[in-house]
């Protein structure tokens, strides 16, 4: 028996936030450039996103935000100074880093790790930007983004089945989230990985697995945001690796058998080939939800997928 393992990226997320736009560009005036700047948007990674879900950890995370800005002034972008705030529960915002201007109309940072306390379970972090009023620079007012929010759940927290699979891959994706969700099963799926959420699986069926079969599943899913986090988590990230990966995860056939080691299932494709053999590469006994056979090359390949965030 086997079951197809899905991948859902919420494709219905894939706004991208392009440049910006230049709502005044008067011209600069006699006594020097000012400008009054606006942080308009915020993105995750170029994906418009309010909330997300992390498993907490000192390892941290590839998460980068954004935001757009645009402003009042001369043609010329001003050089704004752009601050990263974060807001811990309840407490006060505080300022953690300096934003960085990505292009011309946007400021991004990556986030820092955060580490929940180990008697809290869940904990909600907000970011935002902060453009701060600068005579020096010409910048005449201060102005925030919309926030962003982590939750960052507590792995040492799951319990159950839940604490299984985290356990799973724990040593390869250590801030994944993972939750069950027993909808996956009807779509025929044992589980997904959500760029947003994390890993998903359904118990009623994974769970009576054996465990080198559980084991399997849930480093497929661990896979797929190894896949996503190493083309820099982005809609044309994504776009980007659709091209790659058939440039090493191919349909073949086991050489010793001349016959693939599973039946191919009618929607295998390159990214998921790519999951199920880094799956293999870690636990053989596991099994291929997409069929097919994993080439030497392509299980090399899939143990540095898992092992050093390869761009695959
Ligand atoms: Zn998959």
């Amino acid at each position: 028996m086997h079951r197809r393992r899905s991948l859902a990226i919420a494709l219905s997320t894939v706004a991208l936030v392009a440049g910006s736009v230049v709502v005044g560009g008067a011209p600069a005036d006699a006594a020097g450039t000012t400008y009054q700047l606006y942080l308009t948007g915020r993105a995750i990674d170029g994906y418009r996103q309010g909330t997300i879900v992390r498993a907490s950890g000192a390892r941290g995370d590839t998460l980068k935000v954004g935001s757009k800005y645009r402003y009042r002034g001369s043609s010329a972008a001003p050089k704004g100074k752009v601050t990263l705030q974060r807001k811990v529960g309840s407490g006060t915002w505080k300022t953690i880093k300096k934003a960085k201007q990505s292009s011309r109309y946007f400021y991004s940072a990556k986030l820092p790790a955060y580490t929940v306390p180990a008697s809290v379970a869940v904990r909600t972090v907000k970011y935002r930007f902060r453009s701060a009023r600068s005579v020096a620079r010409g910048v005449l007012n201060t102005d925030y983004s919309a926030t962003f929010t982590v939750k960052y759940e507590n792995p040492a927290h799951y319990t159950g089945f839940q604490r299984t699979v985290y356990d799973y891959i724990a040593p390869y994706c250590p801030t994944v989230a993972v939750h069950l969700d027993r909808g996956i099963a009807a779509d025929g799926a044992a589980g997904e990985f959500q760029w947003q959420r994390g890993i998903s699986i359904d118990d009623t069926t994974v769970g009576a697995y054996s465990p080198a079969w559980q084991q399997g599943v849930a480093l497929h899913e661990c896979a797929h945001y190894h896949q996503f986090s190493a083309f820099g988590m982005s809609a044309t990230g994504w776009k980007a690796m659709e091209k790659h990966s058939p440039s090493v995860f191919v349909n073949d056939v086991d050489p010793a058998t001349n016959a693939p080691d599973f039946p191919v299932a009618p929607d295998w494709e390159p990214l998921e080939h790519a999951a199920d053999c880094a799956s293999h590469a870690v636990q053989p006994a596991g099994y291929l939800g997409y069929g097919g056979y994993c080439n030497p090359t392509e299980l090399a390949v899939g143990l540095a997928l898992l092992t050093r965030n390869a761009k695959y």
